[in-house]
């Protein structure tokens, strides 16, 4: 894993030679810094003021793939025009596109069902942030004492593993998160080769290079995909040599110098 801007040169010349590029990010922990409550990550205007600015830019193509739920990360980013994913791209949006996993929508019942278990369980210890995101849910554990997690972690594990063993659901885990999510083969990798075909057929051409930023665990399916001359893989954080991302931005910070460097590239 490489500082990406150790090897702008070669970046820049490969963003300068493309017809189009497709600039894909994560949100939590990739735009805005982890805070303590997921209602908390607000995007800095500054941020906002860039993305737009790249929107607008003809040879760029921008989208944003979160697992928070489509409606919620459209409203915390506030960018027209753009793409968004939702609940790890279990719903897409945006030019010419819109799409929701019929899969993911068969789950809903069940998913809704755990997320009611979990509020009733868990509810009371204090920290605990049960977020029912439609398609999928989160149980969010960063504000708990720490000498509660292992309560908190033993009473989700009692009440995911039924389901998990019937095959009805699946779970991942994130920065002080697990997610459950629908029992299918579908990640923000498959979100990206979906965003990436449905804009090559619109601008009627073959090679799209799409640079991903993301943060985490589920960032980690965009990663394995991409990787030059089809892509720029970016991890942010420090230098993470278990991830599948080929370079690496430090922070948020660096993530915004990044931001304005790509706009003077085209
Ligand atoms: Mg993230």
């Amino acid at each position: 894993m490489e500082h990406l801007f150790k090897s702008w040169q070669l970046f820049s010349s490969d963003i300068k030679a493309a017809a189009y590029v497709l600039l894909l990010s994560d949100y939590d922990g990739t735009l805005t810094p982890i805070v303590g409550r997921p209602d908390e990550a607000f995007l800095s205007a500054e941020t906002r003021d860039k993305l737009r600015a790249l929107a607008k830019k003809p040879a760029f193509k921008v989208g944003i793939i979160s697992g928070r739920p489509l409606g919620e990360v459209k409203a915390m980013v506030g960018v027209e025009g753009i793409y968004y994913a939702g609940n790890h791209g279990l719903e897409l949006e945006g030019p010419g596109l819109k799409f929701i996993n019929p899969a993911a929508k068969a789950a809903q019942v069940e998913i809704a069902s755990l997320a009611r278990q979990f509020s009733a369980k868990l509810g009371s210890i204090e920290g605990v942030i049960v977020e029912d995101k439609g398609l999928s849910l989160s149980v969010h554990y960063r504000l708990v004492k720490r000498d509660e997690v292992d309560l908190v972690a033993e009473i989700f594990h009692r009440i995911a593993s039924p389901p998990l063993q019937e095959g009805k659901i699946r779970v991942t885990s994130g920065k002080k998160v697990w997610e459950v999510r629908p029992p299918i083969d579908w990640h923000k990798g498959k979100a990206v080769e979906k965003i990436s075909k449905e804009i090559k057929a619109i601008l009627k051409c073959e090679q799209l290079p799409v640079i991903y930023l993301g943060d985490d665990t589920t960032d980690e399916d965009a990663f394995k995909i991409l990787h030059r001359p089809q892509g720029w893989s970016i991890f942010v954080g420090q230098d993470n040599p278990s991830s599948n991302a080929d370079y690496f931005l430090s922070s948020t910070s660096e993530v915004m110098d990044f931001l304005s460097r790509l706009l003077e590239l085209k």
